[in-house]
């Protein structure tokens, strides 16, 4: 199944998450059917980031969006560690600091944006301005308003300067996001994850559906697309986000730059000095 088709949202289309089912796993059957073929998607993605850290030419930027209990880190402790360090990060977006509020609100984004080469993963991501920003007014209306054409815009430059951006929304439901609220609380070892805005945001849930609906439906765009991941299942989410990565990178047509060394004269050398040592 290519699932790149499957959960693209179409530029100008109109969402209603109601119409995207959480639970959808395909025709896996099970978790250990699908980790062969995450295992399988990890391998292809460490040889795929290193050619694009190789070639040096352009770079790949993840942005995570999900509810609290969405699955972010799960995501990037699951897929995105396939990738070696030397080349790959993760950048979080928390309460803006007194630095990050003085600037214009894209300022931070552009700031962590991928160099070439390199991938970057947005945990959590600018969104939150036309998010978070909105349902607890921390801005007025005609501020946030303005910003789904400014990002557009900001991603659209960003594109045109080779950074492929691909944008995962992980979609859960609410009885899901209930049910991993008390995982948390039997496991004293996630304990330190839970915080009063978790619990208080659910009161937002419907808010919140129609902020991401928004999001969804007007930033979905072909240099910066947006993809709705049934995320339910931890596993098909992981696969379906691997899946999507990897057929991107692999469509790039990259190729290891040439050599900058005559290695049929290196290759001398290296007789030389083993015959010298032999
Ligand atoms: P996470 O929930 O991603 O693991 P935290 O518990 O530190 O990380 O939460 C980060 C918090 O920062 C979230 O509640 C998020 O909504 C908030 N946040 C992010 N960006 C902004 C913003 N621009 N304005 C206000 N709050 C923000």
């Amino acid at each position: 199944m290519n699932y790149f088709q499957r959960f693209i949202v179409k530029p100008d289309s109109r969402i209603n998450l109601q119409d995207s089912d959480p639970d959808y796993k395909d025709q896996h059957k099970s978790k250990k059917e699908a980790l062969k073929i995450i295992e399988h998607n990890n391998l292809r993605l460490r040889e795929l980031q290193e050619l694009l850290y190789a070639e040096h030419k352009q770079s790949l930027l993840i942005c995570l969006q999900a509810i609290d209990t969405g699955g972010k880190d799960g995501t990037i402790n699951h897929v995105l560690s396939a990738m070696n360090p030397q080349g790959c990060r993760v950048a979080c977006f928390k309460k803006p600091t007194s630095l990050e509020l003085d600037h214009d609100f894209l300022w931070r984004a552009h700031r962590d944006a991928p160099a070439k080469g390199e991938v970057v993963i947005f945990n959590r991501s600018h969104y939150e301005d036309v998010l978070v920003v909105r349902i607890h007014n921390l801005v007025p209306k005609a501020i946030w308003r303005e910003r789904y054409a400014q990002i557009n815009a900001m991603e659209k430059y960003l594109s045109e300067n080779k950074i492929h951006i691909l944008k995962f929304y992980l979609h859960i439901s609410k009885d899901e996001q209930l049910k991993r609220f008390k995982q948390r609380l039997d496991d004293p070892s996630k304990h330190w994850k839970i915080s009063m805005a978790d619990y208080s945001d659910r009161e937002h849930w419907d808010e919140y559906k129609k902020a991401f609906e928004d999001m969804l439906s007007k930033c979905s765009t072909s240099y910066a697309p947006w993809f709705i991941i049934p995320a339910n299942h931890k596993w098909f989410r992981d696969l379906a986000i691997s899946q999507i990565i990897r057929e991107h990178l692999e469509g790039l047509n990259m190729k290891y730059p040439p050599p900058s060394v005559d290695i049929k004269q290196i290759y001398k050398q290296y007789f030389k000095a083993k015959k010298h040592f032999s």
